[in-house]
């Protein structure tokens, strides 16, 4: 046997170790050279501007349920209680049923509930499980940005307190008035105008985030914001994250060389609309340095840009509007920002031996299933010989048949055991993830739909945008998957 040496130490002439602690760590699904990315863009909301969840959350239930009592829903809905630590993203809004639901990555429903009450194996069976789930068609809605969460806490809470109380719902007619009230509070502003009178408690500022760009800038690379967000939140937004950040850049406009506000993704990465100059109103279909823009197309910014596709890299946290259409539309490579990963890590960290002692567990099932099996087909053989009226020493056989007989109850009273304690231990890790849904990434011992997304689309992911930040502007991101089952 080799004797095992001690993990190579590399401390870098700024003092930061490698590799970064798991929550700072940028984690690789596809292997990418940092010194080969000429050009690197920042989506601004959930990306560089980390928003309080639950302030979020209850502002924009607030202005939301402002509406739905407008257009007649019952008063006590303004009074009544919302759960926002209910919904998490990657779930699905059943519109025909009134159902909220997690799949896996084979679009298999691993957990249903309709309100607050948790759908039972056989409901989800017939519902779910006896014909192909379409999500993409017009009865299902796919919840994949932290801002459609306030959406479900409110979907489950109403149709969950209008059923009690006796009323019938129209479950697609709910969900889309409510998601009509969310985006009427977005665009009339009730919920931006909250959050730009007192951004400090809406919005996290990472002191980290100017020593990343300027870090990006000083390696050579181009810079961009590329953001659904109009143009005078953004300067209000980017002022209070980097505005004073760093002395050599007076203003967040000099961190950046191109900036496009308004853009409409994800229509921008397949749409053909001019940039419209935000100072001037001018339209062009090019995009010059220093200036601010809103709408624009990706084709022509692609062109203004100079670099070829596989250069620029785009950071996101929204899978549909960001990173898949980035993917589909272009040869953009992809970073994506999950928040979420904060918790999942710690509870990875928190509960290490549990999560040993389930997979043991695992292992050892599956070795006394083996051994349930043969004992079974060895039983069968002695009962076909027993069946014989012609066999010799009957006696012989009949003490086979009941050892064989008692070491399959034997067996299986010992996978009963080791069911139990594995169902046990594996609710309480689902419980540490999140008490409705379990992990963000996983669905049972499968990866969930969100984690699959992440895993086809993002080409890197990490908690924040300025994780980048531990990593040298050089970095070569190498994906574990280059790995067959056998060599880890
Ligand atoms: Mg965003």
């Amino acid at each position: 046997m080799q004797e095992r040496l001690p993990a190579p130490e590399f401390e870098s002439p700024t003092g930061s170790v490698f590799p970064p602690p798991a929550g700072r760590r940028v984690y690789c699904n596809r292997n990418m050279r940092l010194d080969q990315v000429k050009a690197v863009g920042f989506d601004m909301d959930y990306t560089l501007a980390i928003y309080r969840q639950d302030e979020m959350d209850r502002q924009s239930i607030e202005a939301t349920v402002r509406k739905l009592v407008e257009r007649g829903y019952p008063e006590e809905l303004l009074t009544m209680k919302y759960r926002t630590d209910f919904p998490i993203r990657g779930l699905l809004i059943d519109r025909k049923r009134g159902n909220v639901l997690k799949m896996d990555r084979y679009r298999y429903v691993k957990r249903a509930y309709h309100g607050f009450r948790k759908l039972t194996r056989e409901e989800r069976r017939s519902a779910y499980h006896t014909r192909r789930l379409r999500p993409g068609t017009g009865r299902y809605h796919w919840v994949d940005t932290l801002y459609g969460l306030s959406e479900v806490a409110v979907y489950a809470a109403v149709v969950d307190h209008m059923e009690t109380h006796g009323g019938s719902v129209d479950y697609g007619r709910l969900f889309t008035d409510i998601r009509e009230s969310a985006d009427l509070s977005h665009q009339d502003g009730s919920i931006l105008d909250s959050v730009l009178a007192d951004l400090p408690r809406y919005v996290e500022r990472d002191p980290e985030l100017g020593v990343l760009l300027h870090k990006l800038r000083s390696a050579g690379k181009r810079l961009f914001l590329l953001t659904n967000s109009g143009p005078e939140y953004t300067d209000a937004m980017m002022s209070y994250l980097v505005g004073d950040s760093l002395g050599e850049y007076p203003s967040w406009r000099n961190y950046f060389d191109y900036v496009v506000t308004a853009s409409k993704k994800p229509s921008f990465f397949m749409g053909k609309a001019p940039f419209i100059d935000v100072e001037s109103g001018i339209e062009t279909r090019q995009a010059e340095r220093g200036r601010i823009y809103s709408g624009g197309n990706f084709s022509d910014f692609q062109r203004s840009l100079g670099y070829a596709g596989d250069e620029v890299l785009y950071v996101g946290d929204h899978i549909y509007g960001d990173v898949l259409r980035a993917k589909k539309e272009s040869t953009w490579r992809t970073a994506m920002i999950i928040q979420e990963m904060d918790d999942e890590l710690r509870v990875l960290r928190e509960h290490a031996l549990s999560f040993e002692r389930s997979a043991s567990l695992e292992q050892t099932h599956a070795a006394v299933q083996d051994q349930l099996r043969e004992q079974q087909a060895r039983l069968k053989r002695v009962e076909r010989k027993l069946g014989d009226p012609e066999i010799a020493e009957k006696a012989s056989w009949e003490a086979k048949r009941v050892l064989h007989r008692r070491s399959i109850d034997r067996l299986r009273s010992q996978l009963r055991e080791l069911d139990a304690e594995r169902l046990e231990l594996d609710d309480a890790l689902d419980r540490a993830f999140h008490p409705f849904w379990g992990s963000v990434f996983k669905a049972g011992s499968e990866v969930s739909s969100f984690g699959n997304q992440v895993e086809q689309y993002a080409c890197i992911y990490t908690s924040r945008a300025s994780n980048l930040a531990q990593y040298s502007p050089m970095h070569y991101f190498e994906s574990p998957r280059h790995r067959m089952p056998h060599e880890t």
